[in-house]
């Protein structure tokens, strides 16, 4: 009796974000998008139905040299290309039953406008560098390339047609200056190193180190076997090389994305861009319902959960 006495008290009533991953929207969903988006929605009506406020969104990540490509091939915009794959969203998840309270894009203008203020916030605290570095660059595309569509013979064992960054043939992974007779996928040309400013998230930055630190190694956050091999990535050798190593953060045009504010021709690559996403979505869907994002967002009581495969533990 004492266990229905306990259960038939008022539980504090919790106030809950709730995200999946966001799928790339380069093609349709498949069977390990439903069963991550099955799994949180299981969990988001649990719940509900004990009486826990929830919301419960994701979106299409939309952004990135793939998508520009693939639009390009198909003769139509991005973001055609990406309302397409969008459209083709709802009978897989009303099949499912699978209850988002809201489904966006990071083309929306939230994402634009959220990534742009947390760069300028990031850049004013002294977290972005810039530091040239050298690519692969089409001289018929006059656009630097991505490492998958980088191609040539593998340098470890000779096998031909493979991608700029691994081997197929043998499992050698390499940098796509290693390859040997590189071509690019798109032109056929052969690639030229060409030099280009690019902006840095400064990861390395003792504040992050010590954060994400800290963060990790909080009693009961994460599984042991998941923090020892996060503790591989902070360890530095004898000569203090290694450690945490700062993210490059951007791509040239012509690039789909989000500009970087003050730097013309620059974008975000995707981690200034799409895990904002979720930001983006929430914000969309509390302007939707009339709930004011900040409020929201700063309120010490909201909890965040977030979905996504077990082995993402490095971006997750
Ligand atoms: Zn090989």
């Amino acid at each position: 009796m004492s266990a229905s006495t306990v259960s038939n008290l008022p539980a504090a009533k919790r106030q809950l974000f709730v995200t999946t991953a966001l799928p790339y929207a380069n093609g349709n969903f498949h069977i390990g998008h439903i069963m991550e988006y099955i799994q949180a929605d299981t969990w988001v009506r649990a719940q509900r139905m004990q009486g826990h406020e929830v919301h419960f969104v994701c979106a299409d990540d939309a952004h990135g040299a793939p998508i520009m490509i693939a639009a390009e091939k198909a003769g139509i915009t991005p973001q055609q290309f990406v309302a397409n794959i969008a459209a083709g969203r709802k009978p897989y998840l009303d099949g499912f039953h699978i209850g988002f309270d809201n489904w966006h894009s990071t083309d929306g203008p939230e994402n634009h406008e959220l990534a742009q203020q947390i760069y300028r916030d990031l850049k004013a605290a002294g977290f972005i560098a810039t530091k040239t570095i050298e690519q692969f660059f089409d001289p018929e595309k006059s656009m630097f390339l991505p490492d998958r569509f980088i191609k040539g013979e593998c340098p470890k064992c000779g096998a031909k047609d493979q991608y700029g960054d691994s081997c197929e043939s043998c499992g050698a992974v390499y940098s796509p200056t290693e390859v040997k007779n590189p071509y690019s996928a798109l032109s056929g040309a052969t690639p030229v190193l060409k030099q280009s400013e690019h902006y840095f998230f400064k990861l390395s930055d003792p504040r992050c180190v010590e954060f994400l630190e800290k963060w990790t190694h909080d009693t009961g956050r994460l599984q042991p076997e998941v923090l020892n091999k996060i503790k591989e990535w902070f360890a530095k050798d004898e000569e203090g090389q290694g450690g945490l190593g700062d993210w490059d953060i951007s791509r040239d045009a012509p690039y789909f994305g989000i500009e970087i504010p003050d730097a013309p021709g620059k974008y975000f690559y995707v981690w200034l861009d799409a895990p904002i996403g979720y930001l983006a979505s929430l914000k969309n869907y509390l302007g939707k319902i009339g709930v004011d994002y900040n409020a929201y967002i700063n309120n010490p009581k909201v909890e965040q959960y977030h979905f996504i495969g077990k082995d993402i533990t490095y971006f997750a």
